[in-house]
């Protein structure tokens, strides 16, 4: 046996938050494959790294994003959900480009990299070139193209959509696809179920986005007399695995309908910043299955989910209760996204993929370490995400990014000056 690599005396803290000082980690092929705390050497192993003094985690995972909208960040500001959709971001979406998707996406990436994030689910138009940003730069991505059922040309997408899922899916074990149905409101119940009969053919999810505001709530109320979780019921969603984007407005009545498989994502600073309200999903998160996310940047301006945790538990604890949230709790929610994915790497044990964030808490915003948790949850930011590892491969390492950044961030900027110079199309969805 050689090991590519030895995590000499690590603290580890597992995805329940259970601290263990000491350990040895082997990894082997992206892969660890033991963990001791006897530290043997010899002559098969290819590298030793020190990690005294480190705090060694699973990575982070964002379950949903719009990666690509990286490249709108900040173009629409100080407006509310409906003119955010309807007179700025569709409008600019509608002149995209699969090159804006490109760079808006690596430009995302190296963003999320930098945050600790080893894995995301994303959902957009132009899905293979997402997909290209994922396998260049080593991250993990579950990638979800967006379908409109209400669209003229959905029959077209769709059988794309379906040869892209079925070509791209088992290319790498870093890449997983799922169908991207928009939302109940943009997909007619006929084409909702098409989709679901052609995730169950071919063993995928679905990711979509459900129940936002309490005004798509009604609407759905009052046009089908149903609730968006009713819609997706009767369309078979609930049983194939399923990431729902928000869903923060669901009801007591919603809940009957959500199988063991069915994931929450959400992104309190976006609900924030676009006065949607908290939703009921805060009473419900000790029975749900919630995983942070960042929801596209075109809305919160960042792709951190450690930022978007500590609001979640920040938000829930105005709200209810000092008690409730813990930081136990709002941990587990930060690795409850591995569950959701495809892509075993759930925990820092043996026989799970080395997808690791090496955390160093010997600096001034998180000093002294009394609970490296609350330092983590409450203190941290990416000046504490000293090494990030995917597969078993370092993404940064000593606090670099090992990616070409300038040249990205050089192309998004000319991107985004593109962006404005074509202004805004006409779009012919309505939020
Ligand atoms: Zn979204």
């Amino acid at each position: 046996m050689v090991y590519d690599l030895i995590l000499k005396n690590s603290t580890i803290i597992n995805k329940e938050g259970k601290i263990k000082q000491g350990q040895n980690i082997y990894i082997s092929q992206g892969e660890i494959i033991k963990i001791s705390d006897e530290f043997i050497n010899a002559n098969n192993i290819k590298e030793i790294i020190d990690c005294s003094n480190l705090f060694v985690t699973p990575g982070l995972v964002n379950l949903h994003t719009h990666s690509p909208m990286n490249i709108f960040k900040g173009i629409a500001e100080d407006v509310d959900i409906y003119d955010w959709f309807n007179k700025e971001i569709w409008p600019y979406e509608s002149k995209i480009t699969s090159d804006d998707v490109y760079y808006g996406a690596l430009l995302a990436i190296i963003e999320m990299i930098e945050n600790g994030v080893t894995a995301f689910a994303d959902h957009y138009f132009y899905a293979e070139r997402i997909c290209d940003a994922v396998l260049e730069t080593g991250i993990r991505g579950d990638i979800a193209p967006t379908l409109f059922g209400m669209a003229d040309n959905f029959e077209d997408e769709f059988k794309r959509i379906s040869h892209l899922i079925e070509k791209k899916s088992g290319i790498s074990n870093r890449l997983s696809l799922r169908y991207g149905p928009h939302s109940p409101y943009t997909c007619p119940l006929e084409t909702l179920k098409k989709i679901v009969d052609a995730a169950k053919y071919y063993g995928v999810g679905l990711h979509i986005h459900m129940s936002e505001t309490v005004k798509q709530v009604e609407d759905s109320f009052n046009t089908y007399n149903k609730t968006h979780f009713e819609i997706l019921y009767d369309a078979g969603g609930f049983d194939v695995p399923i990431i729902i984007a928000h869903g923060i407005w669901l009801s007591e009545r919603d809940l009957r309908y959500l199988s063991n498989t069915s994931y929450f994502a959400v992104s309190p600073k976006t609900y924030m910043k676009l006065s949607m309200g908290m939703g009921n999903i805060w009473k419900y998160y000790k029975q749900l299955k919630i995983c942070i996310a960042t929801d596209g940047a075109a809305s919160p301006n960042s792709l951190n989910p450690l930022e978007q945790a500590r609001l979640f538990a920040l938000l829930g604890k105005l709200t209810y209760k000092a008690t409730e949230y813990r930081i136990e709790e709002i941990w587990e929610i930060m690795m409850k996204g591995h569950e959701a994915l495809n892509f075993n790497t759930r925990d820092v044990e043996i026989g799970y993929k080395a997808d690791l964030v090496f955390w160093d808490l010997n600096k001034p915003n998180t000093m002294p370490v009394y609970n490296p948790l609350a330092s983590i949850i409450y203190s941290a930011d990416s000046r504490n995400i000293i090494h990030v590892m995917v597969n078993g491969v370092f993404l940064k390492r000593n606090g670099k990014l090992l990616i070409d950044t300038d040249e990205i961030i050089k192309k998004a900027y000319i991107h985004s000056k593109k962006i404005l110079e074509r202004g805004k199309g006409y779009a012919n969805i309505y939020f």
